[in-house]
């Protein structure tokens, strides 16, 4: 993936704001610069485009809605960024943190008035959260916001080239991005010339060598996400003297089913399940933030963990996404009892029966573990038994191009460089720099608010 720096060839083409990777991030930024006049084309590597933006939740976080104050919710940008600081440690970058929890409610009433896409409150406080502030489609799901951006995009009259593998970039003696050369259908070299560049090709995890690189580790974890985050933009950071920011943060999950790359829901833990692993022990707080939870997993025999819980809390499992597909496949175990469960899953009896009647006797005292769990008494786990295996698993990373509020990409000596931007997870997140600094939403608040302000500078950036 070179970056070819004073070799320009006569474009047969030009535009003036080329975006790399129709994702949320990049969609979002095509329809930014296209609302501020600029002529937009978007390429991206796949014959049909989902990203990881489709495997996710679809919920961005807001913080001041009206839909909040008609709730009688409190909740502000300054309320929402220190959530945000508290997961991370502090270790978020300050600027971006602060930049996308003030613009976020202004992204989507955007996002409503320019491309006809409503967003309404989801019910529940989000672990981390402290208020009801994800917002979303009507229809939920990752896949149902793409489309409309999609759509948005198409009356906009905004190209997205598919099957359009971005793999060179042309840089002038100035260090200006002068165009790109792209991979058509796997065969055919195109070049097009551009005025700005803007990159949202997501990041590193679907790349193993790169994962080793930055994130050794991780690289014991399996890889859950999108076949397509290969970490182009961090393949080039290096040769456009751009500084790499955040490089050891991740987005990973402790309850995923391999190989079926199924994220089963986190409120499965919240509701009462334990997790346990093949002795039948707990080992860790089930509460802790699925994404630092995930290496927890991987330190246990054969890198595998049992969730186990009881009707009520797989009753919750069937109102959430992706639970009832792990149902439908026969992943999820039921027994009368727990010999049986631990029989139906492969584990030791006795240490299932001594974890589960451990974990209840924490439960009718409302009493706090020694992993510094709460437990409460309305959530003892009761016969029926469920259980289901699961592993930890790389979803993301969450480190990427240095940028600027205005998704400026910049340089080793902190300078912009002068036509080039990044968004979502191509650019540094705001997750800080370890896997426990992930707050749920940073990823798709990264990528559509960050998305909005970066297309918006690349329009202003373009001529
Ligand atoms: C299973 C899963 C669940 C998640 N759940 C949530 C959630 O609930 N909430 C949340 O906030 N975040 C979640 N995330 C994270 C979130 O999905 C991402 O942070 C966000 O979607 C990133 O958006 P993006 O546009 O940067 O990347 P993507 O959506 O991955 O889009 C990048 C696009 O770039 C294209 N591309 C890559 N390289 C090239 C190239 N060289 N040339 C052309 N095109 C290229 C790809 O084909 C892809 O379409 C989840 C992630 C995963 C994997």
């Amino acid at each position: 993936m070179p970056v070819i720096r004073g070799r320009i060839p006569a474009f047969p083409n030009s535009v003036p704001v080329i975006v790399v990777g129709a994702g949320a991030a990049g969609a979002v930024a095509a329809l930014a610069a296209r609302d501020k006049g600029a002529k937009v084309m978007v390429l991206d590597r796949d014959a049909s485009p989902t990203g990881a933006t489709a495997l996710s939740s679809g919920m961005i976080p807001a913080a001041g809605s009206p839909a909040q104050r008609a709730r009688e919710i409190e909740d502000s940008p300054e309320l929402f960024a220190a959530d945000i600081q508290a997961k991370s440690n502090g270790r978020s970058a300050a600027h971006l943190v602060d930049a996308y929890t003030r613009a976020s409610v202004a992204t989507l009433e955007w996002l409503e008035k320019a491309a006809g896409i409503r967003f309404e409150l989801v019910d529940g406080v989000p672990p981390g959260h402290g208020a009801a502030r994800m917002h979303a489609l009507a229809e939920r799901g990752g896949s149902a916001l793409l489309s409309s951006l999609y759509k948005a995009l198409a009356a906009g009259g905004v190209r997205v080239q598919s099957a359009a593998r971005v793999t060179d970039l042309y840089l002038d003696d100035d260090g200006r991005v002068r165009g790109v050369r792209y991979e058509r259908n796997g065969r055919e070299l195109l070049d097009v010339g551009c005025s700005a560049l803007l990159v949202a090709t997501n990041g590193f995890a679907g790349n193993r060598d790169l994962v080793a690189q930055y994130l050794p580790d991780v690289r014991g974890l399996p890889f859950a996400g999108h076949d397509s985050s290969q970490g182009d933009a961090m393949s080039w950071a290096g040769d456009l003297d751009a500084a790499i920011e955040d490089a050891d943060g991740f987005l990973a999950h402790s309850s995923v089913v391999m190989p079926d790359r199924l994220q089963l829901p986190w409120a499965l833990m919240t509701e009462g399940a334990i997790q346990v692993n093949s002795d039948g022990e707990r080992f860790g707080n089930e509460h802790e933030g699925y994404s630092e939870s995930a290496l927890f997993v991987l330190a246990q025999p054969e890198g595998l963990a049992f969730n186990i819980y009881d009707e009520r809390v797989h009753e919750v499992g069937l109102t959430m996404p992706n639970y009832p597909e792990a149902v439908s496949k026969g992943l999820i175990k039921r027994a009368a009892t727990l010999p049986e469960l631990a029989n139906a899953l492969g584990i030791d009896r006795e240490g299932l029966e001594q974890s589960v009647a451990l974990a209840n006797a924490f439960a009718f005292e409302d009493a706090v573990d020694d992993f510094g769990r709460q437990f409460h008494a309305s959530q003892m786990l009761l016969a029926p038994y469920y259980g289901v295996q699961v592993t930890g698993a790389l979803l993301g990373t969450e480190g990427g191009l240095a940028i600027d509020a205005d998704g400026r990409v910049l340089r080793k000596d902190g300078a912009p460089l002068p036509n080039l931007l990044a968004a979502g997870g191509a650019a540094r997140g705001i997750s800080g720099d370890a896997g426990g600094g992930y707050l749920e939403g940073n990823g798709l608040l990264a990528a559509v608010v960050g998305g909005c302000l970066a297309g918006r500078k690349a329009a202003e950036l373009a001529y």
